[in-house]
């Protein structure tokens, strides 16, 4: 699309506000503007925090000699045309307002060719005015040099920090960059320093080497493609999640390490940080924050880009579903992938990093298959699919021990039947064939303001799942029935730890949190002694879950020993 300048109905619509609040300002600009203009290979260069030179070097489309000037007017954009672009922006750019915000606050000089004849034309400018034009040869692509940056506005300039902190802003962005576009070929030099350089091989594995060093880059998961299964039936924008997450062993004490990208436009999010811890929920201790590069990818109508002047922050059209498909893509991968304790040849059959192969971005793996198949000699038993398991007998009245093709298996008895209910409950509950027990007498349950607040937009949800709950009076309810599974049990202990919980993780799939508080509460406890037969009928249950080797709060519910370990154990000389 050729330059053109927005007209009114347009720019109306396009939230107001400053661009260049600092040299990182500059830096993201324009490195999205190379982005944008297809390059593969992104160079650049800062000086004094910035202030003195911020340069990006791209080898992208360039900008044609009659458009040179244009590209610095206010609101010119050759990104999006009329106001019904607006509602599916595809670019990372639409504004029209980068160039000229910079312009106007700094000298720049932009060098540029858009043919394959190494010809370009420069056009110079002093506070927004061409003063100097001309042609200089250059390949094809765009240079564009920005001077002594707020220095006509003083006022601006005093706000800015350190030329340290301003480079850590700067390096922070164009390393959000280089993780969202693995394919190009980014390198950041700071007062003649290298600070970051990437291959631009297209896979993201490469990126995280670069940004966050090999050793974490070992301990990265990668996220499956969307499968139907996980994302619920309530979805109704088609949302992919793709990337990867740190396993629960690397965590950061900030969350610094967050990465999130929309359609690979780099974004803040405090509701995908949140989607992203609460997968990791039980799995990292109190303080700790996980390491993700997370990609979402989502039609353009479902997505407002055009919320913020600095196009950092984005509205969904449907939060609850991209929260609920970022937070399960990151639990099947950490439930999945993450190795189970002990045993390291069930770490390599589910593909741990390194041994799975390296990803892109834009081929993850939709199924649950492993990348790399190990070599059949030690083929170990995928722990998705549980093989059948001979019974030895019980131990420490806690677990149950069993034979199984590859070895002796341990499990947890409490953890493999909270497995078996929690299944049960979300099964029953999309059917509508909860097992309900009525109560002889109908009981009160009085509740903190705080719970009576959640209770109020989810009593009717629970009947789903078999509490008959009926409004009475101040701050209590009558509860008619319970779920058969807690009949017997504390159920108003198990209902106030829900209502506690969803209370203080609003946005939270309350449906999975009610059957993990059921599950648990109702599950047979450690301690148990069990029969022979009712520990066959929980192995023979445990086999049909679809995720058997965890419980729903990710711990393992089995840890096995190979008779190949065991050999090596015993005839170690
Ligand atoms: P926007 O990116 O919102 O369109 P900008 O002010 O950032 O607005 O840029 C104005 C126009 O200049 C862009 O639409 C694009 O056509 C052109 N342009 C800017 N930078 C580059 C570049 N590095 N390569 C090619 N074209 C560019
Ligand atoms: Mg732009």
């Amino acid at each position: 699309m050729p330059i053109k300048i927005l007209d009114q109905a347009v720019v109306s619509r396009i939230a107001a506000g400053e661009v260049v609040e600092r040299p990182a300002s500059v830096v993201k600009e324009l490195v999205e503007n190379s982005l944008d203009a297809g390059s593969s290979q992104i160079s650049i260069e800062v000086k004094d925090g910035g202030v003195s030179l911020v340069r990006v070097t791209d080898n992208g489309s360039g900008i044609k000699p009659g458009e040179l000037e244009l590209a610095f007017q206010r609101y010119a954009t050759s990104k999006i045309a009329r106001l019904s672009d607006l509602e599916s922006i595809t670019s990372l750019g639409f504004r029209g307002e980068a160039l000229p915000s910079i312009a106007a606050v700094s000298e720049v000089e932009v060098v540029a060719c858009a043919t394959n004849n190494p010809s370009g034309n420069y056009l110079s400018l002093k506070e927004g005015v061409g003063v100097d034009r001309g042609r200089r040869g250059r390949a094809r692509g765009t240079t564009i040099s920005v001077r002594n940056l707020l220095r006509n506005v003083p006022a601006r300039l005093k706000f800015l920090k350190s030329a340290t902190t301003e480079n850590s802003h700067i390096a922070n962005i164009v390393t959000q960059y280089a993780l969202a576009y693995p394919e190009v070929r980014f390198s950041l030099s700071i007062d003649g320093r290298k600070a970051l350089r990437t291959p631009g091989s297209g896979q993201l594995m490469d990126s995280i080497v670069e940004v966050y060093g090999a050793e974490t880059a070992r301990d990265m998961l990668q996220l499956g493609g969307g499968d139907k299964k996980w994302e619920g039936g309530t979805t109704s924008a088609s949302v992919r999640v793709t990337g990867m997450v740190g396993s629960p062993t690397i965590s950061r004490s900030n969350r610094n390490y967050l990465s999130f990208f929309v359609n690979r436009r780099w974004i803040n999010s405090r509701l995908l940080a949140w989607a992203v811890e609460e997968a990791y929920h039980g799995l990292l201790m109190q303080g700790k924050h996980p390491v993700a590069v997370i990609n979402i990818e989502i039609s353009p109508e479902e997505v407002d880009v055009n919320v913020h002047p600095t196009k950092t922050e984005v509205k969904f059209r449907d939060e609850r579903s991209v929260f609920g498909a970022v937070q399960k893509a990151v639990r099947r991968a950490l439930v999945e992938l993450a190795p189970v304790p002990g045993i390291e040849e069930v770490a390599t059959a589910y593909g741990a990093p390194g041994q799975s192969g390296r990803t892109l971005w834009t081929s993850p793996p939709t199924d649950f298959t492993p990348a790399a198949s190990p070599p059949a000699a030690t083929q170990p038993t995928p722990v998705m699919s549980l093989p059948a398991l001979r019974l030895l007998g019980q131990l420490s009245g806690s677990y149950i021990v069993a034979e199984g093709p590859e070895g002796l298996y341990l499990i947890d008895q409490h953890a493999a039947h909270e497995r078996i209910v929690f299944e049960k409950v979300l099964k029953q509950s999309s059917q509508r064939e909860v097992e309900v027990q009525g109560l002889l007498e109908p009981s009160t349950l009085e509740v903190s303001p705080g719970q009576d607040e959640v209770l109020k937009t989810h009593y009717q949800g629970l009947s789903e799942f078999g509490f008959s709950l009926e409004p009475f009076g101040d701050r209590t309810y009558l509860v008619r029935a319970v779920p058969a599974l807690l009949h017997s049990r504390d159920w108003a202990a198990t209902l106030r730890e829900l209502l506690d919980s969803l209370l203080a993780e609003r946005n939270s799939d309350w449906r999975e949190k009610l059957a993990v508080s059921i599950s648990c509460h109702s599950a047979i406890r450690a301690g148990q002694v069990l029969t022979d037969d009712e520990m066959r009928e929980l192995l023979r249950r445990l086999e049909q879950t679809d995720i058997p080797n965890t419980c729903p709060h990710g711990r393992p519910t089995i840890i096995r020993l190979s008779t190949a370990q065991l050999e090596k154990e015993f005839h170690r000389t």
